[in-house]
């Protein structure tokens, strides 16, 4: 079970954050890297085992579907030198942390008093995530991969509930211009065969934005048809008949 790094797991509030903290860090010579990310259900409870039910320190007080980083709201640093991670923090280097937790207290990223590299989105509770109460303003990159997770957890304890409150608003009327100024011209780029690489499918929406409506969801390893880009969203053409049919976060089309 492999550590996830991958931004956009992480929720679009929290990323923002992480992104302001790594140019901190940079700017101020502070050699951190952001070590973990988003965590599976399965791999935190590898994490959680270790010490109590499997050999190995622990590294963990959290079982699964306990912790933020798997709800994409908590990320680790650790110190990047030479090419190898440290979690060194003798002599000079305890004021390299000092400084990550100021800097992160900036930007409203709150540490644990037991884990060093730990940080997370200020103002949230557990108990609220796992009601499925997740922050407003989630992204496809956020939701699918937190979907992928839940849907494929059927142990316990339960997984919490899907992340599909994502706020809506009617579809835009099939001639109305698009709302966003990033659109190039759709019509003028060549048509791209593409591939749904999300495993539990993946959502097509009328706009190029969570805040659309969900039209229909494509299934894992489905032929599209991308007509052009619009930011991260490919717009799709389910036949291949050059008329589009809504909008897919790039993030999970393998062209
Ligand atoms: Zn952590």
């Amino acid at each position: 079970m492999t550590r996830n790094t991958v931004m956009e797991h992480l929720h679009p509030t929290f990323r923002h954050k992480v992104e302001l903290l790594l140019q901190d860090l940079a700017n101020a010579n502070l050699p951190f890297r952001v070590f973990e990310g988003f965590r599976s259900p399965l791999r935190q409870r590898d994490l959680y085992s270790q010490s109590r039910t499997k050999p190995g320190p622990r590294v963990t007080n959290a079982d699964t579907w306990s912790s933020m980083h798997q709800y994409g709201v908590a990320a680790d640093f650790v110190l990047y030198i030479d090419g190898k991670w440290s979690w060194d923090d003798s002599g000079e280097r305890k004021k390299w942390w000092q400084q990550l937790h100021k800097h992160a207290a900036k930007h409203g990223l709150q540490p644990l008093s037991w884990e060093l590299p730990h940080l997370q989105m200020q103002g949230l509770q557990l108990a609220q995530l796992q009601r499925g109460n997740y922050p407003a303003d989630g992204d496809d990159g956020w939701a699918e991969n937190l979907q992928q997770a839940i849907t494929r957890w059927s142990g316990s304890p339960a997984a919490p509930p899907l992340p599909e409150a994502l706020p809506t608003r009617p579809p835009l009327p099939p001639e109305a211009p698009a709302a966003d100024t990033n659109t190039t011209a759709l019509a003028s780029q060549p048509v791209i065969k593409a591939r749904v690489t999300a495993r539990d499918g993946l959502r097509l929406r009328a706009g190029p934005g969570t805040s659309f409506d969900i039209k229909t969801t494509l299934v894992s390893n489905q032929q599209v048809f991308v007509l052009g880009q619009s930011g991260k969203w490919s717009q799709i053409d389910l036949q291949g008949d050059g008329l589009a049919d809504g909008y897919c976060h790039s993030g999970y089309l393998a062209t």
